[in-house]
């Protein structure tokens, strides 16, 4: 039976999905049971069983609820209704995949609800590559919750195998070694590809979880004995490695400028609190920026006054509001620095502080 301790430890780090403890949508419940067949014991045996034995290993984390949709793709989702994961799988999936498969399938669904997945930052005020990027490693964290659901570990491959060509066994033959030659090229030169992905690539996930399977983590959980060969920690690198080379590397370029648009206003509104701009406070900002971006920045407080900047600060905030503690985290050394060279007063730098960690979630 898995347990929570276990859900946290396999997290994959770059999964940090905004997340809530209370999901009930009744309406979405009914609207899927209106057009699906319902899995139960005697309308679907087979599906039902593996349900049955999945529900049990998840016993301590969610309920199941299984649903099939006619639709010719090969395809699964998971919708969360209170304490119930409900997964849908097209009849497409189950025509081609095997029981034992399908169990890969369930689990990584689950695992969506499990990690809470589905809340994802307000559309409105968020940074939308950036939560594509936590939407590939949320499913890097799914995906090790379906392989524990396994009985054969064989089956995560396979499955995976058939999701990306919608064949099923009698077309295809399951050479892993084979299968991540073919995808050689993609893991060779850095590139732009995956950005606007919601999945990472498959072989990404493939390989994922072949190095998963070497873990000390999945060694422990499934009680082998002997040193792993690996550290889930050390993986969990290689996989980030991976995810940069498709395209999370350009997402990182652009993190690092949206964070260092609200280090340049936060400056701004900072050292100019007192009406002036020192030599010294100067010096400062050109360590960071160069002196069109600083010019254009003090025109713009000249014309629209502290207010403007003020808002102008919010919006850089906003923009970075649901990134990572690790890329936001610099912000606040940031501001100490602006506080040792600044003749800023310290209530004020101390009320930015407090806003840092109200509003941003970042604290020293
Ligand atoms: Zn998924």
């Amino acid at each position: 039976m898995l347990n929570n301790e276990l859900v946290k430890l396999i997290r994959f780090p770059g999964d940090t999905l905004k997340t809530t403890t209370q999901y009930s949508n009744e309406n979405i419940r009914k609207s899927i049971l209106i057009n699906s067949l319902k899995v139960t014991k005697y309308i679907s045996p087979k599906i039902y069983k593996t349900q049955q034995e999945i529900s049990a290993l998840l016993f301590n984390l969610c309920k199941i609820e299984i649903f099939i949709k006619s639709d010719p793709s090969v395809q699964a989702s998971c919708m969360p209704s209170n304490d119930t994961a409900i997964i849908i799988l097209t009849s497409g999936l189950v025509k081609i995949l095997t029981n034992d498969e399908i169990r890969f399938v369930i689990g990584h669904e689950a695992g969506h609800y499990i990690y809470k997945h589905f809340v994802l930052s307000d559309p409105n005020d968020s940074d939308s590559m950036y939560e594509l990027k936590l939407k590939r490693a949320a499913e890097i964290s799914s995906d090790r919750m379906g392989y524990l659901c396994l009985k054969n570990k064989e089956n995560a491959y396979s499955a995976i195998m058939k999701i990306i060509s919608g064949l099923g066994n009698e077309y295809i033959s399951f050479n892993i070694r084979e299968f991540l030659h073919s995808y050689d090229e993609i893991f060779k030169l850095d590139s732009d590809v995956g950005v606007y992905m919601t999945h990472p690539a498959f072989a990404v996930r493939l390989r994922a979880l072949l190095w998963f399977e070497m873990s000390d983590a999945y060694y422990m959980s499934q009680n082998i004995n002997g040193k792993a060969p690996l550290t889930l920690k050390a993986i969990n690198q290689k996989i980030t490695r991976d995810l940069k080379r498709i395209g999370d590397n350009v997402i990182e370029q652009h993190c690092e400028a949206s964070i260092k648009r609200a280090k340049l206003w936060l400056a701004i509104v900072l050292t100019t609190e007192d009406g002036k701009i020192s030599s010294k406070e100067k010096q400062f900002l050109m360590k960071e920026f160069d002196n069109t971006t600083i010019k254009n920045a003090f025109q713009y407080l000249e014309d629209n006054g502290r207010d403007a900047v003020n808002k102008k600060l919010f919006e850089k905030f906003n923009n970075i509001k649901h990134f990572s503690v690790i890329h936001k985290s610099s912000l606040i050394f940031y501001l100490k620095e602006i506080g040792k060279i600044s003749e800023t007063n310290e209530s004020m730098l101390q009320n930015y502080q407090e806003l840092l960690t109200r509003y941003l979630g970042i604290c020293e």
